[in-house]
């Protein structure tokens, strides 16, 4: 049996364990335990040094030099330098990434670019068991094209790499599926899109900044994916998107916005697309969203990786090893082997809202996707050891009491 002492012990001997102190850690409130957030796969936690920059931005920058600041401040060169600094956590390089619009938005540009890349085949190969955005955005995408697109979805559980063929353009899946976190795998993939001639487009949003993702080692394509999850930019903060630099040139955005104009202050009347991944930019960007953004990525760029996903793995380790010793009653949805999972550790039990409750009650702070499954997201730039070890004591007080069968739905959350 793993014991408290151990879970401390890995924490003493975590080297990522001061990094933790650079989040917002808030006090209970009186009479309450310390919250433990496991929920990072929605909102990561908040960097100490959010609230300060956004107030000296508003104070100064907006306030004070309003529209000077476009000029002097930093403000139009936040995608590609926030791009840029998201690239070595995605196995990206320089230039090959951008911040901006969101998750769906950059999915969009990337379906219709991915087309017309491969003029002669029509066909977006997806699952039907990914995330509704994707699926929605594919089919509004197809509808628009008229019968000049069609959607194929692999049905869940079968081998994405049997549905491409010759008519495929582009398969375009999510790395981690946000019920099971399921990961596929990458490499095997993307080969098997492009050696029937496709490419291949990563939805990253339940991956990034939890466990190793190497766009270009797989030879990837395209992919997007939400900054506010694991990454911690702050709710609905701006998503990024990648496009591999051999398909730059040759990629004509879908929304040819002006801030991808190719002399955006020159006010042309015919659109020419800037050089590099620039093109993909649409409208201004949400200067306030990339600051708090900002924030967060400048701590991303001091820790090691190999630490951060040393560290995800152990988490996740210990959590399903904790679970087998002290919930036997609950099913593990996610897959047992590491190489196949995503950021968060997924169980199956009746009444699974109920006892997402029960768990916020308690002061876990978890999710919930119908009918029964409930998400732990493992964040490993804030989670301790230990955190694990109160979540699934906690679990099991919940199950033993049964308080969840009488708990009330909405109290806690
Ligand atoms: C969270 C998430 C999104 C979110 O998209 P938005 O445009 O930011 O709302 C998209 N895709 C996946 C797979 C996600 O997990």
């Amino acid at each position: 049996m793993i014991t408290y002492e151990q879970c401390q012990a890995l924490d003493h001997a975590d080297p990522l364990a001061s990094v933790r102190d650079l989040f917002d850690h808030p006090r209970p409130r009186e009479g309450h335990r310390e919250r433990i957030y496991l929920d990072a796969n929605s909102v990561g936690a908040m960097p100490k040094a959010a609230p300060d920059r956004l107030l000296e931005l508003m104070r100064e920058g907006w306030s004070r030099n309003r529209r000077r600041s476009w000029a002097d401040g930093d403000w139009l060169s936040a995608p590609t330098r926030l791009g840029d600094r998201i690239a070595p956590l995605i196995g990206a390089n320089a230039g090959e990434v951008l911040v901006c619009d969101s998750t769906s938005i950059n999915l969009f540009k990337l379906l219709a670019g991915a087309l017309q890349l491969r003029p002669g085949r029509a066909v977006i190969v997806s699952e039907a068991g990914n995330f509704p955005t994707d699926l929605y955005i594919a089919q509004g995408l197809r509808d628009l094209l008229g019968g000049a697109c069609e959607l194929r979805l692999v049905p869940e559980g079968r081998d994405p790499a049997d549905f491409v063929d010759q008519e495929t353009a582009v398969l375009s899946l999510s790395l981690v599926d946000y019920r099971s976190s399921r990961r596929f795998d990458m490499a095997r993939l993307t080969q098997a899109a492009h050696q029937a001639g496709a490419l291949v487009l990563w939805d990253l949003s339940h991956a990034a900044g939890a466990i190793p993702i190497d766009l270009n080692a797989t030879d990837a394509d395209l992919a997007i994916g939400c900054t506010y999850k694991y990454l911690c930019g702050g709710p609905g903060s701006p998503a990024f998107l990648f496009t591999a630099q051999r398909h730059q040139q040759a990629m004509k955005p879908a929304l040819t916005g002006w801030m991808g104009h190719a002399a955006q202050f020159d006010f042309e009347t015919a659109y020419r697309p800037a050089p590099g991944i620039k093109r993909q930019l649409c409208g201004t960007p949400a200067v306030l969203a990339n600051a708090a953004l900002e924030t967060a990525l400048e701590i991303w760029s001091t820790v090691s990786l190999d630490a951060v996903h040393a560290k995800h793995a152990g988490l996740s380790a210990l959590m399903i090893d904790l679970l087998d010793q002290r919930c036997p009653a609950v099913t593990l949805v996610s897959p047992r082997d590491y190489a196949n999972q995503g950021g968060h550790i997924a169980v199956r039990h009746e009444g699974g809202a109920a006892l997402v409750e029960a768990l916020a009650q308690l002061g876990v702070i978890c999710s919930h996707r119908a009918p029964d499954t409930v998400r732990f997201g493992l964040a490993p730039l804030t989670l301790r050891h230990v955190d694990i070890w109160h979540t699934v004591i906690r679990l099991e007080e919940v199950l033993t009491a049964q308080s969840w069968r009488t708990v009330e739905l909405g109290a806690a959350t």
